[in-house]
């Protein structure tokens, strides 16, 4: 039994404030399997003080310095890398072979970052005026649970590198994962007070940073409810806010697309994270006249995305985080039905043999028209629905039919095709044929998926101000 009860302030691990205490739950067996002692404000402030005492000298460091600490970040937090995913599985039900991609991808924003900054011009002069990027000062940084060690790696290494302190509000729900992190980087050696990390729950030590004028910036992933009401709160103390939300990610299938091919990778991206991923593609959109053959190879595709213990690196599909999100994924899939989509594989209730865990059925929707509730509203969960199309043109229309814009995918051969309709989506990222990824690409969305992005230089901008100074 884990039991963690300080938070990380001023270079040290101190012994909570609040006293409020949380079961951590394995998602597999719902077993208690530790317990956290959540922070209050008077935790927060106090973390919210030591950022703003190292922003004194840290905020002033040149490029040098901070590509330093970058490296020692990236070495700390590689030592951990099996720990960090282990944690992973076991706290959140993460599927060891996303897990594992998920903590490589958080240690190397470190060096990705690294690369970043050395390339990004920091101050540019002409004639009698020089402007600077100056780092805007104490950042909260507010994650996710579906990838928080990620979350926490990404935002702190684009911090760093602009010169800012912060104060992390992990999930509370990734408590364990938190621990192992931050033990890993308490070795980088940092100056003390530029790392400070408080759990709790969101409406508690979330909310103070939020209102607190001594934080100039906040930087946060999650719901779109809870960035509504960030972007609202952070307005009565002018906070820079960066907002990385929800998603309903669309696939476009084109009419030349390879069934075998286009259909699995459809399905990686669905069933990414279990379902639980902002940029799942949970849309996907299928010539009409294809539809037979695609409803064949989806059946015939499901063997390879088998449901299991999420440590089996065989695993596909893992459980759902909480009760909460088995309830939502099932609410779903009941309204789908209800609605008139036909369940083609999947449906209702946990798989055969899974009932002890969160475990759902991975499920698969056709006949869905994309006002359906399936169509419309981010589920978190494996639940794809197939929208049939007649035209290119039509596909794109559907596609962008959406509150969201964070993330979406073309498949087909014609790779001028693809990129042609790529550039019709409005979306803040678009893959051809794959889930690839580039660390100095930005990620963020258009509309309601959020405002402002993060990764390489874009991720850095996020944490800089430009000053003019004119003799
Ligand atoms: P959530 O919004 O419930 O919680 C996110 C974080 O906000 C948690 O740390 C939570 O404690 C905190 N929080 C809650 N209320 C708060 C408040 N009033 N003030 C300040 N902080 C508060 O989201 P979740 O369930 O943890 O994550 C799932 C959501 O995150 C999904 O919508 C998903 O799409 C989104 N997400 C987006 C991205 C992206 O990069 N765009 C990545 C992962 C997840």
């Amino acid at each position: 039994m884990n039991t963690i009860t300080k938070h990380y302030i001023d270079g040290t691990f101190v012994e909570s404030h609040g006293t409020e205490v949380m079961d951590i739950i394995k998602p597999t067996n719902r077993q208690v399997i530790g317990r956290v002692t959540l922070g209050d404000e008077q935790d927060t402030q106090q973390a919210i003080v030591s950022a703003k005492s190292a922003f004194v000298s840290f905020g002033r460091t040149t490029k040098e310095e901070r590509t330093k600490i970058l490296r020692r970040l990236h070495e700390a937090a590689s030592a951990r890398i099996d720990d960090l995913t282990a944690a992973m599985v076991e706290e959140y039900g993460g599927v060891v072979r996303f897990a594992g991609l998920i903590v490589r991808s958080g240690v190397n924003a470190f060096s990705a970052a690294e690369t970043a900054l050395r390339e990004l011009p920091l101050t540019r002069n002409w004639g009698q005026t020089s402007v600077t990027l100056e780092p805007v000062g104490v950042a909260g940084l507010i994650t996710a649970w579906n990838a928080n060690a990620l979350f926490i790696c990404l935002k702190l290494a684009s911090a760093v590198a602009a010169g800012c302190t912060v104060v992390v509000k992990p999930s509370e729900m990734s408590s364990l994962q938190t621990q192992v992190l931050v033990e890993a980087l308490h070795e980088a050696d940092l100056p003390k007070g530029l790392l400070n990390v408080v759990t709790g729950r969101g409406n508690v030590v979330g909310a103070e940073l939020v209102r607190n004028p001594d934080v100039a910036k906040i930087s946060f992933t999650g719901s779109v409810g809870v960035g509504k009401s960030i972007m609202r709160d952070g307005a009565e103390t002018m906070k820079r806010i960066t907002l990385e939300l929800g998603g309903k990610s669309p696939t476009i299938m084109l009419a030349d697309a390879v069934l075998d091919q286009a259909i699995p990778s459809a399905l990686v991206m669905a069933f990414l994270n279990s379902g639980q991923a902002c940029a799942a593609g949970t849309r996907l959109l299928v010539p009409k006249s294809r539809l037979d053959q695609v409803k064949r190879a989806i059946v015939d595709s499901m063997s390879g995305f088998p449901v299991g213990d999420p440590a089996d690196p065989r695993t596909a599909v893992g459980p759902m985080v909480s009760q909460k999100q088995y309830e939502q994924v099932q609410s779903y899939i009941r309204k789908g039905i209800e609605e008139g989509a036909e369940v083609l594989v999947g449906g209702e209730g946990p798989p055969q043999g899974f009932e002890a865990g969160y475990f759902v059925k991975p499920t698969v929707f056709v006949n869905v028209t994309n006002h359906m509730t399936i169509a419309r509203e981010e589920i978190f969960g494996p639940v794809l629905s197939v929208i049939t199309y007649d035209t290119e043109d039509d596909a794109i229309r559907i596609a962008n039919d959406s509150q969201y814009g964070l993330h979406a995918a073309v498949l087909g051969t014609d790779l001028d095709r693809a990129r042609r309709v790529a550039s019709q989506i409005r979306a803040g990222r678009v893959v051809i044929n794959n889930m690839t990824d580039d660390p100095q690409a930005p990620w963020g969305g258009f509309k309601y998926s959020g405002v402002g992005r993060e990764y390489g230089p874009y991720g850095i901008e996020a944490f800089l101000e430009p000053k003019a100074i004119l003799a």
